[in-house]
Formats: structure tokens, sequence, C-alpha cells
């Protein structure tokens, strides 16, 4: 095998299993639709921030690997009663 080919599919497993780990001990990341914040500016008065209506004021968010961990562990749950 071409030694190129086995450097990059180290890198893939290795960055696949970080992400696990970061999901599996920090399930919320910065929210990306106000860097983290929790507020965004206001439509007519920029001055007035509003809270950020995807994280609800928090700046934080679920990952979407707990999600789709979560919704895999659901969907076992249920297939397995
Ligand atoms: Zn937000």
């Amino acid at each position: 095998m071409n030694p190129l080919a086995v450097l990059a599919s180290l890198l893939t497993i290795g960055y696949a299993a970080w992400y696990i780990l970061l999901c599996s001990f920090s399930p919320f990341g910065p929210c990306r639709r106000c860097q983290g914040t929790g507020h965004l500016p206001g439509r007519i008065i920029r001055r007035l921030g509003r809270p950020c209506p995807r994280c609800d004021g928090t700046g934080r968010r679920v990952r979407i690997g707990r999600r789709i961990a979560e919704y895999v562990r659901a969907e076992y749950r249920e297939g397995t009663r």
C-alpha cells in the first residue's frame, strides 16, 4: 500500500476517535450562529442584542455527533425490546 494512503487513513481514524471522545466528554459545542456568545445583534437597533434563538441565549449547542449517537442509541433500544 501507498504510505501516503496509510497516513491519510490513520489520520481519518484518529480524527474520528477524537471526535467520538469529544462528543462523550463534552457533548456541547459553541453555537455557530452567535459564535458562542448567546446573543445576536438586534434587527432594528443593533446595540440592543437579542438572545440567540438557536441556543436560547446559552451560546452552547449539542454537538451533531452526540445527537447522532443519541438517535442510534434510542433506535437500538426501541428495536431490542
Ligand atoms: Zn447561539
